[in-house]
């Protein structure tokens, strides 16, 4: 093992605080043991490096060192797996948050996936696409050592694309063989699933419409709120407007644009191709991302970062339906807030899972050798996923809890009794 790999097992950590107030009450419901509460979070193993690059700037070669992170957490139910993070806010403590919240995610799905999570504190913009290339093919060699088809299996996540997998898979591929299941979110020349980069986005607007139906009406003509315009918020806004909902506001980290008519969804995705952001779509107006949370909808779709509805603008939100697309966007105030005010919140380890999902489709293609083809991955995307949502909100009526609290119950249950099957 490479000396610049530092792992260090069974480390007891405590999640972010959105892990630990929901776990929390997942471990009361099910009377676990302080001993199980333990290991549930504690991660696996946690593994840091340093990643020396020499970069331009300003027209010269420096050397920049880089911190790679990969958090494994739990593996009870198959191969840890998770996204890699490329962003300058990357740390420890959130990607233990994100480890958690994958194997969760996993489990409530029913996947034979356990949970991790990963990234540098980089930001990829700042790069050019042959630094980005070089740092991603070493952070590959000094992670090797904990990677593996049945060992841990890495997919695109925020600042990372399926060009970053690719270059992954060729890393990796150099010592081991052809090995196209070592991970996920890949183009589909190099055994990509086809269906896998829009799932994350159709399954939140697949839920989305599901709950919305459950609740009081009818996709069509929904008034709905999207924030965040990259690979979830795109492909979300797209589904839902294909199937009849007037999406009235949307944004990106520069702002959002709102209509009360409606946006065209295909100008917006050809406005921010030519101007890069969404501000300045001709027929909307300017709104900020806070006032945008607070517009009257019906759904309203956080897809951007974490805790953006906090206990400060939860009183703000008008929403009936808020459909958590990107991962942990509500603190646990604003969540507390929300459901005593009888909004129905989709927690994030249903409404985005199908991302997951759909790399589970991708890897056993890839162990397979035998693609399925698109329609195959979303036709089995929507039946998952439509079981799940029933099996969630059939438990909450049944137990009267918020649907939070009936699929962390669901999930980690399957983890708690796998973890006694195999006697860990
Ligand atoms: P992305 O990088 O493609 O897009 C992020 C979008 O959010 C961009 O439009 C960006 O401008 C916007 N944004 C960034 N900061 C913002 C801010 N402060 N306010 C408003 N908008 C902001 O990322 P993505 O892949 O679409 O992921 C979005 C979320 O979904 C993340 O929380 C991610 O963890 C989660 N998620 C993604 C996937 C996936 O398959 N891509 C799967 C599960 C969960």
């Amino acid at each position: 093992m490479d000396e610049t790999v530092t792992p260090v097992d069974g480390i007891q950590t405590k999640g972010i605080e959105t892990q630990d107030y929901i776990l929390e009450r997942a471990f009361e419901r099910l009377s676990l043991k302080p001993a199980q509460c333990e290991l549930l979070q504690s991660s696996f193993r946690e593994t840091i490096i340093s990643i020396p690059l020499q970069v331009m700037e300003d027209g010269e070669q420096v050397l920049k060192t880089f911190t790679g992170i990969r958090v494994q957490h739990n593996h009870a139910r198959g191969p840890f797996k998770g996204g890699l993070r490329y962003h300058p806010s990357v740390n420890l403590e959130e990607t233990r948050a994100l480890a958690q919240l994958m194997t969760w995610k996993s489990a409530l799905v029913d996947i034979p996936f356990g949970g991790a999570k990963g990234g540098i504190a980089v930001d990829p913009k700042g790069l050019r696409a042959e630094e980005l290339e070089v740092l991603t093919k070493r952070f590959t060699q000094k992670m090797a050592p904990i990677l593996g088809v049945h060992q841990d299996v890495m997919a695109p996540d925020m600042g990372t694309n399926p060009q970053v997998m690719a270059w992954i898979l060729e890393d990796y591929s150099k010592a081991h063989g052809y090995t196209p299941a070592i991970v996920t979110g890949k183009p589909l020349e190099v055994g990509g699933s086809g269906g896998r980069l829009e799932a994350t986005g159709y399954g939140a607007a697949y839920v989305a419409r599901l709950a919305v139906q459950d609740l009081y009406r009818s996709v069509q003509d929904a008034k709905v709120v999207i924030q965040g315009f990259g690979n979830v918020g795109t492909y979300a806004a797209q589904s839902l407007a294909a199937k009849g909902a007037r999406i009235i506001a949307l944004s990106d980290s520069r702002g959002g644009i709102y209509s009360e008519s409606g946006i065209d969804v295909s100008a917006a995705l050809r406005h921010v191709k030519k101007e890069g952001q969404l501000s300045g779509l001709p027929g909307t107006m300017p709104v900020s991302n806070q006032e945008l949370l607070a517009l009257p909808c019906d759904i309203l779709m956080p897809a951007a970062v974490q805790s953006v509805i906090t206990g400060d603008n939860a009183g703000d939100v008008k929403a009936r339906l808020v459909v958590e697309a990107a991962n942990m966007p509500l603190t646990p105030e604003a969540d507390r807030i929300l459901t005593e005010r009888g909004v129905v919140i989709i927690p994030d380890i249903l409404a985005n899972a199908g991302g997951v999902l759909t790399s589970y489709y991708e890897w056993v293609q890839n162990l397979q050798q035998f693609p399925w083809g698109r329609a195959t991955v979303l036709r089995r995307l929507e039946t998952r996923l439509q079981s799940v949502y029933q099996t969630v909100s059939e438990f909450a009526a049944a137990q009267h809890v918020d649907l939070r609290t009936a699929a962390y119950e669901l999930a980690v249950k399957r983890v708690v009794h796998v973890i006694a099957l195999r006697g860990f």
